[in-house]
């Protein structure tokens, strides 16, 4: 018995089963787990990576925007442009922050993170300048205007001087002749100096007004200040002139503390347009600051979609690799599947269970050949092994039956049956071989007397001495000892010739004379005796079994007709005959 643990047939066959369906399951777990990652990969990629480069880039783009209105804010020509322009500014500056926001809340790198929420934070900072800026340029705009109404104002008392100062001159030339005609020289002495008098004024009051004009295109405060200081020395100096005037010159008094008043009163000239030119130079300010912010957002914005971009190579380049990995993974994941189907079938199917069926079935089919040495085979199959067992059973039945079919009951030699066809075999073999064959066929001399005298029982017993003197006598193990029928036995003896035959004949018989079993009617001393006859097959002759017998039997009976208790050969018919 083997000492190897059994085990069910069907637990194996379910055991490999449940391997492989364990197996195409993992794999299967595998490839859904892996797929369902680069499924997140790929929608990750797609809804935040490309969401996140298209914000960056509408970022670079209201960047581009927000620094396009800041310049244009330095250049206005109306309110109305100003307002819009400023409304345009905050807009950016809001659709900025919404964009940043919308980068920021997607997934990005903890740096990328901080610096956007720095940014928003100068975004926001400069959208809540935007009302003092508009209050600023509003304030330049509202002084320029005044400025402008006071230079309009000036300009309309100007013309309306000159105007005046013009006439007036012309009439006091106009005098000379009359006055030169009189002879009248202290009216001539008066009239020139009246005549310089207004000269003198009207050529203060142009220097006066050239001066004025030129506040409207005064670059800075330094410039402004110096206007203001020469307008006012031709200013005291016109109403030094007018001083000097002898006649009632009210309107000219009346005239110049209007221009006086334009010029150093609360809301002068001067004092409106330096309002408005620091007012706009501080608004300039605050726009360049704008300016520079928007340039910065927009380096950043720059920076941004470069990063942004990089980490969408990058997620390409690992999703790429990814698949690869998981293209190889179950690539991998289906060689070890096939690596343990083939494993379980060779060792359960193969190894555990085909195998030791064939060797089951051959070990019956010996069985049934008669093989009945065949080693039984050893399996670790609880089924199989009780097939085996019971296979062993009837290997000890068929040997049994065989022994049966093969043995003479009573002598316990071989019987008729075995005999032929043991002489089937053995002349093939000769044939084969091309050895000698010897066959010797004897039978008890008188023993139908000797039962007669003795009884059968007894009879039966003297059968049994005579087979077990045969069989001592026959030393090799090819030589076999059968009945033939009756008290008449044979003895082949392959591989021999005549001369040996004719030997084991007569040490048969001299054994068995030797045995002295007492037969009273015997001629041949009063003891059983045996009569021999041989026969030899030699190549090649073609004889068949029957005719071999035949001729041993001829042989015995001629050994019989010549008086018994002897050896005859018959090698042909020929030799019979003579
Ligand atoms: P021969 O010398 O010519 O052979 O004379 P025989 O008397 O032996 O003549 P035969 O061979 O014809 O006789 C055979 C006898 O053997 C007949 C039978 O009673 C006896 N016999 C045959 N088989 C058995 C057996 O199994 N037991 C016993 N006791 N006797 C048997
Ligand atoms: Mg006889
Ligand atoms: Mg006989």
């Amino acid at each position: 018995m083997t000492s190897k643990r059994l085990t069910s047939l069907k637990r194996k066959i379910a055991f490999a089963f449940y391997i492989v369906v364990g197996m195409a399951l993992f794999n299967g777990i595998i490839a859904i787990v892996l797929s369902q990652q680069l499924r997140t990969e790929i929608e990750h990629l797609v809804t935040k990576d490309v969401v996140k480069v298209s914000t960056a880039l509408k970022l670079a783009k209201d960047t581009e925007k927000l620094q396009i209105i800041t310049t244009k804010l330095n250049h206005y020509d109306n309110e109305l442009q100003r307002l819009q322009l400023l409304a345009e500014l905050s807009a950016q500056w809001g659709l900025l922050i919404d964009n940043s926001r919308t980068i920021a809340n997607l997934e990005i790198s903890p740096q990328l993170h901080q610096a956007l929420n720095e940014a928003i934070d100068t975004q926001l900072y400069y959208m809540q300048q935007i009302p003092l800026l508009s209050t600023l340029t509003d304030n330049a705009l509202q002084a320029k205007l005044q400025a402008g109404n006071i230079q309009a104002n000036l300009t309309s008392l100007t013309s309306a001087f000159g105007d005046k100062m013009q006439t007036q001159l012309k009439q006091i030339n106009n005098r000379y002749p009359s006055f030169l005609a009189h002879k009248d020289f202290s009216a001539i002495s008066n009239n020139i100096k009246e005549n310089q008098l207004v000269s003198e004024f009207l050529h203060q009051g142009e220097h006066l007004f050239t001066l004025l004009a030129q506040v409207k295109n005064a670059e800075d405060i330094v410039q402004l200040n110096q206007l203001q200081r020469e307008a006012m020395r031709h200013l005291i100096n016109m109403e030094t002139v007018l001083a000097a005037f002898d006649k009632n010159q009210s309107m000219y008094v009346d005239w110049l503390s209007q221009i006086r008043q334009n010029i150093v009163g609360d809301e002068n000239l001067f004092e409106l347009s330096r309002n408005a030119l620091k007012n706009t130079h501080i608004a300039n300010a605050h726009l360049t600051y704008q300016a520079n912010a928007a340039q910065v957002v927009a380096i950043f914005t720059e920076k941004l979609v470069e990063q942004v971009d990089s980490q969408i190579q990058q997620a390409g380049g690992a999703l790429k690799n990814h698949s690869t990995a998981f293209v190889l993974l179950i690539f991998c994941g289906g060689i070890l599947y096939c690596f343990f189907i083939w494993l379980t079938s060779w060792h359960f199917i193969a190894k555990g269970i085909i195998k030791p069926v064939i060797a089951t079935r051959d070990a019956m089919d010996a069985i049934a050949n008669e093989k009945l040495d065949t080693p039984m085979p050893i399996t670790d199959n609880l089924e199989l092994q009780q097939m085996v067992s019971s296979l062993a059973t009837l290997k000890t039945y068929a040997a049994q039956v065989k022994a049966m079919a093969e043995t003479d009951g009573l002598t316990g030699c071989y019987n008729r049956r075995y005999l032929d066809s043991q002489l089937e075999k053995e002349l093939i073999y000769a044939n084969d071989h091309q050895m000698p064959l010897s066959i010797v066929m004897f039978d008890i001399d008188n023993f139908k007397q000797f039962n007669d005298r003795y009884g059968h029982v007894i009879g039966d017993q003297c059968l049994k001495q005579i087979v077990n003197a045969a069989k001592s006598i026959l030393q090799r193990p090819t030589n076999t000892l059968a009945r033939y029928g009756g008290e008449e036995f044979m003895i082949l003896l392959p591989s021999s010739h005549l001369e040996d035959a004719y030997k084991v004949a007569e040490h048969l018989r001299e054994t068995i004379m030797g045995l002295e079993i007492p037969h009273e009617d015997s001629p041949h001393g009063g003891v059983v005796t045996i009569s021999a006859g041989i026969t030899c097959w030699q190549p090649p002759q073609l004889l068949d079994a029957n005719s071999l017998i035949n001729r041993a039997d001829e042989a015995l009976y001629h050994a019989k007709l010549t008086g018994r208790n002897r050896t005859e050969t018959l090698l042909n018919v020929a030799q019979h005959s003579s």
